[in-house]
């Protein structure tokens, strides 16, 4: 017997298990025993209901129980073997079920008996069909049992499902009572879920899909719960492990500010300028997102923030993704506090030595007040005099590892971070869970429209004309491409593109070139010229998607579009919605795309709403402007990891729950967790122990919990 084997124990020592199956367990993961009961099955196959004639429709999938009244075999016109046998059901339907190029089958059937056949109907108009139904012989007066649904487990080559199942039903009864309930009863009913023991044997063993599917959600809940509860444990730590530098708002402060501004804020600004300025205000440190679409003026909200620390006499530092970025931040703080006494500098990776340890020293001794930088701001050499507080634009560029940095290498700053890209709130709630959250829907007003067109490469001239136009009326154009140089493959590259532009008609314009593989200063040169209106047309890889801001600039072609993500695409569409000027995008779809898509190979007018190419994610591209709804779209399409980068998107794997699915239950995960940590601050009570247990098993070391629990 199993008796002396534990839940611990390696499989291999369960009998039927053995040392080779255990190897190709193993492959998934499956090591002890617990791990097998863990492994849940990812769906189950349908079972079909016994249908009554009155019931059947096309495409339902039925059982039925029919005696087989005619078999008849010939050779379709393509030359496959059709195998047709007529069945009459119990209440005299007539059935005829359909087998192609298996001849073995006639072997199987006999004229004259009872089977149960199941599968899709579909009508011909004058009767029903089967095509390739399954058929299992029934004794003359045997009913089919009752059909429970069968779980589909994840396999590995030489692990048939069969034998999967076989082990399931051998292990689960000997030891599914030995694995201890990880939540108390209170919280079971809050939730609704079963205990463990009952939902173990309903994941594996389901009388119905109904039992499946309550069970699926206790094991999705209890991931959720756990990783909800880490969140609140990271964020609780945090609010205690050591006091921020209190910004004090005033009356004066604020109208200061606001003065400085030519316009008025937009309700989404003003009520995100009171939550930054009330979070400042604590000696708790702030945490705080800050999202909004491309143009909704978040920047306005960071010089808030920003002032509001130098005011309290504190420095401010904000990071940007790439250095373009951070000189364009330096660039328009200098022009806004030109008439005041804050002191602002810039701090790069490429700058000359000398120049950088002045900078350094200055910011040692408090002579900067505002700091502007890249990621060269993570650097140990840098001393601040008094950090309140740090602002990370477009944080969907950075890991989360670097967050963790920039949060213990100073003396616990306030810490707001930007981003462009919406975050779909699921992923908000995991990746972000910490973090409080602002966001900025509407956009200040008098934006011109932008228009969206998605093409193919044939309709290019046509385009390029359009582009012309527009220059000619003074306006500037952007022409992005996926890669720097020319490769093997036919993919667009700004090098190419710009020596194609240069012998082309579009030559009598000023076109400038920019990519990532320039140096710091002569990107900085280019863009400047393409801002004073020296270039007319910038040719430029994916380094101007991220904040460049440039309102003469209304045109924009990508090409290649197709390789670029949603997100990605829709960024690049917020450069040239940023003035008075109507915006114009093309999405050139890569010619890849059009030759495997013949049917749409007819040359049509550019812009042309009918060419869009095949493609879902220029399809949501041309139809919407949203980037709210852009980002929970991109995450159906692409799954919650790719959405931010897998490798340092900070998503945890989860092994049931689906972040782009499960939203419903991730939120009444975060409210229990929440609830938890309410009523028991420490996390003493020795019911929730074997909770807290698992969340620091699983979460303690990357999230960094040790000092809980
Ligand atoms: P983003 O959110 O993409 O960082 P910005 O902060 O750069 O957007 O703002 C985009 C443009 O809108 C800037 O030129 C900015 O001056 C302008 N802007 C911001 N807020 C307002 C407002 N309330 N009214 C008018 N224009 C505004
Ligand atoms: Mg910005």
């Amino acid at each position: 017997m199993t008796s002396t084997i534990q839940l611990t124990d390696a499989v291999q020592f369960v009998s039927g298990i053995g040392p080779g199956r255990a190897k190709l367990l193993a492959r998934l993961g499956v090591k002890r025993v617990a791990d097998l009961i863990f492994l849940f099955p990812r769906s189950y196959e349908e079972v079909a209901e016994m249908a009554k004639q009155e019931k059947f429709a096309e495409g339902l999938r039925v059982s039925v129980i029919a005696r087989v009244v005619e078999l008849g075999e010939r050779l379709t016109q393509s030359g496959k073997h059709m195998l047709g046998v007529h069945v009459v059901t119990e209440d005299n339907a007539q059935i005829r079920l359909l087998w192609f190029n298996q001849s073995f089958r006639k072997n199987s059937i006999t004229d004259g008996q009872r089977y149960l056949v199941t599968g899709p109907l579909r009508s011909t108009g004058l009767n029903w069909e089967m095509v390739h139904p399954q058929i299992e012989l029934l004794d003359e007066d045997e009913t089919p049992k009752h059909k429970k649904p069968l779980p589909i487990y994840p396999l590995t080559e030489g692990l048939k499902q069969t034998a999967m199942r076989g082990m399931m039903e051998q292990v689960l009864p000997d030891f599914f009572s030995a694995v201890d309930e990880a939540i108390p009863e209170p919280l079971r009913i809050e939730l609704g879920v079963s205990d463990i023991q009952t939902a173990l044997r309903d994941i594996h063993l389901p009388e119905t899909i109904e039992d499946a599917v309550n069970a699926q959600r206790r094991f999705k809940l209890q991931e959720l719960l756990v990783l909800q509860l880490a969140i609140a444990m990271q964020r609780k730590s945090r609010e205690h492990a050591g006091s921020a530098l209190t910004c004090e708002p005033s009356g004066k402060v604020h109208a200061r500010i606001l003065n400085r501004l030519g316009f008025q804020l937009t309700p989404d600004q003003a009520t995100s300028i009171k939550e930054v300025a009330d979070d400042m205000a604590r000696d708790i440190p702030m945490n705080r997102l800050l999202q909004g679409d491309v143009g909704s003026g978040k920047t306005v909200v960071a010089q808030y923030a920003m002032l509001l620390s130098v005011a309290n006499g504190y420095q401010a530092a904000l990071m940007a993704p790439t250095e373009v970025l951070a000189r364009q931040h330096f660039r328009t703080l200098m022009k806004s506090l030109k008439s005041s006494n804050v002191r602002i500098g810039v701090l790069t990776g490429s700058m000359p030595r000398g120049e950088r340890n002045e900078t350094l020293e200055q910011i040692a001794n408090g002579e900067i007040n505002l700091i502007v930088g890249t990621q060269a701001l993570l650097s140990d050499r840098i001393n601040f005099h008094q950090l309140g507080l740090v602002i990370v634009d477009e944080q969907h560029k950075f890991g989360v590892m670097q967050r963790a940095k920039l949060r213990t290498d100073t003396q616990q700053p306030h810490y707001l971070v930007l981003s462009a890209t919406p975050i779909p709130r699921t992923i908000a709630m995991t990746a972000f869970g910490d973090l409080d959250v602002s966001t900025i829907k509407t956009k200040p007003p008098g934006r011109a429209a932008v228009h969206t067109y998605t093409t193919q490469p044939e309709q290019l001239p046509s385009w390029w004309r359009f582009v012309a136009a527009r220059v000619e009326e003074g306006r500037q154009a952007y022409v992005i491409a996926p890669r720097v140089a020319e490769g093997d493959d036919d993919v667009a590259s700004a090098e190419g593109i710009f020596n194609e532009l240069k012998s082309s008609d579009l030559n009598r314009f000023s076109i400038g070139l920019l990519h990532g593989r320039m140096s710091g200063e002569e990107k900085d040169d280019v863009l400047r010229q393409f801002a004073d209106g020296q270039l007319a047309i910038l040719v430029a890889t994916t380094v101007v998607e991220v904040g460049i801001d440039v309102a003469n600039a209304t045109v924009m072609t990508i090409l290649d579009a197709d390789r670029l993500g949603l997100a990605q695409l829709h960024q690049l569409r917020g450069r040239v919605s940023r003035g008075s000027h109507a915006g114009y995008v093309c999405a050139v779809a890569s010619s890849r795309l059009a030759r495997t898509k013949p049917e749409n190979g007819t040359p049509k007018e550019s812009g042309s709403p009918d060419a869009v190419p095949d493609n879902p994610r220029l399809k949501a591209f041309q139809e919407t402007d949203d980037g709210f709804e852009l980002a929970e779209i991109d995450l159906k399409l692409r799954g919650p990891g790719d959405l931010l980068g897998t490798s340092q998107s900070g998503l945890p794997t989860l092994r049931i729950a689906n972040i782009s699915e499960d939203r419903e239950l991730l939120e009444q995960a975060r409210d229990a967790a929440q609830r938890i940590l309410a009523r028991d601050p420490a996390l003493e009570d020795p019911d929730i122990a074997r909770l807290v247990k698992q969340t620091l098993k699983r979460y303690g070391k990357s999230m960094q919990l040790s000092d809980i629990g």
